[in-house]
């Protein structure tokens, strides 16, 4: 692809907006009238808790059989999503961009400002737009935040499927895009299964909702995430079968450990005299975890979304860095982040953190780091 046939893909169309709307229309309704569970959030600085109805897995449900049927009536092109991806991903970063100047101006606005700073220095100015002004902004009912995680998650597994329809189409469906679309659709599923989880996570409890939040939500984790399957659509991998069984036991193992250490501390918060591994819990200052996973590296859980990020790239094989963008940027942003946890936990448990700090030494990989 030449410079101007890129720029001319990245024009968005009335479809690719029209895609948008309707996606965000769906989940909108969707997520305010399919039951769901009720999880009550952790406690504001107010003292309210919000309530997040847990309907994802069935919002996507639903919106699969509706696509199902669409596409078996001719009504909806299974490619319509793999066959304008600049566009949506121009269309959706654009839409990104709008959203956040919406938020930044409501967060000036709104009384429970966080931020005292006020924007009249420029630097201030992109920095509350960047970073956010509001924790927890609500629309018409909506959780914001809840809202664009979980339409980045789902995007990302419409972008996977409308490539591997594609690569059906073009027939070059190959082991490699069906390891890769097996891994991601499980992880997504999953997510969508344990949603409730998500209430207690470093975006939802300490985040604020700007530009940063909005982009990676919306636009990095649907359309970087997926770069290997399109690469996939025009590379060729040949894998060997002890290749495939080694890369499903990575995937596993990820798994295993990503899955189980959100779960301890999950049910660690709501019981916290609950069996870890079948033995009552080690608990530092009767707050801190410090047993199973969380006994094992203050992060473990980033270790296992680490590995599961690994082994949705080694199905391309090894021939070039491009699909192994995902696992090295999640690297990045998990330590990073885990050094901000770190700051934050330090600040909050003062000296029952210095406690589990010397109790569990490693950050994420013990004896590496
Ligand atoms: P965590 O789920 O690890 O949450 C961190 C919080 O957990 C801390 O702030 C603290 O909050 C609490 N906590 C920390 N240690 C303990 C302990 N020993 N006992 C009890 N509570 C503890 O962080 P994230 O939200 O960052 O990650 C959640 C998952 O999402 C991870 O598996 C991560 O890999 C994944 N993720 C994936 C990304 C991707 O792009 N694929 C991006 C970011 C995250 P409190 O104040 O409540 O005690």
């Amino acid at each position: 692809m030449d410079f101007d046939s890129i720029i001319h893909a990245l024009i968005p169309s009335s479809t690719s907006v029209t895609l948008l709307v309707g996606f965000f229309a769906y989940l909108a309704i969707a997520g305010s009238i399919i039951p769901g569970k009720l999880i009550p959030g952790v406690t504001l600085p107010d003292g309210t808790r919000l309530l997040y109805r847990c309907n994802g897995l069935l919002s996507l449900i639903f919106l699969l059989v509706l696509l199902g049927l669409g596409a078996w009536n001719k009504l909806v092109s299974p490619t319509a999503v793999a066959d304008r991806g600049l566009e949506l991903l121009s269309t959706t970063f654009i839409f990104s961009f709008l959203v956040t100047l919406v938020l930044y101006v409501a967060g000036c606005r709104s009384h429970d400002q966080s931020s005292s700073l006020k924007p009249h220095v420029t630097g201030i100015l992109i920095h509350d737009w960047w970073f956010g002004i509001q924790l927890n902004p609500q629309f018409m009912g909506i959780d914001l935040k809840f809202f664009f995680v979980r339409a980045g998650m789902m995007g990302w597994l419409l972008i996977n499927l409308s490539v591997l329809a594609k690569s059906a189409q073009d027939s070059n469906l190959s082991q490699s895009m069906i390891l890769y679309q097996l891994f991601c659709a499980l992880y997504i599923l999953d997510y969508f299964f344990y949603e409730e989880y998500m209430t207690s996570t470093w975006d939802i409890i300490a985040e604020k909702l700007g530009f940063m939040l909005v982009f990676g939500d919306l636009v990095w984790i649907p359309f970087t995430f997926s770069i290997q399957g399109w690469w996939l659509l025009s590379n060729k991998v040949e894998l060997t079968t002890a290749a495939i069984i080694a890369n499903c036991i990575v995937f596993l193992i990820g798994y295993w450990v990503f899955r189980g250490a959100n779960m301890q501390k999950h049910v660690f918060k709501k019981n916290p005299k609950a069996p870890i591994w079948g033995r009552p819990p080690k608990v530092i200052g009767g707050k801190l975890l410090a047993s199973g996973y969380w006994g094992i590296a203050r992060h473990c859980n980033y270790l296992g979304d680490l590995l599961l990020a690994s082994s949705f790239s080694l199905p391309c094989g090894i021939s070039s860095p491009v699909p192994y963008f995902y696992p090295i940027y999640l690297l990045i942003l998990l330590i990073w982040r885990e050094r901000r946890d770190e700051a934050r936990c330090a600040e909050k448990y003062k000296e029952v953190w210095a406690e589990y700090r010397k109790v569990v030494p490693w950050r994420i990989l013990p004896y590496v780091y």
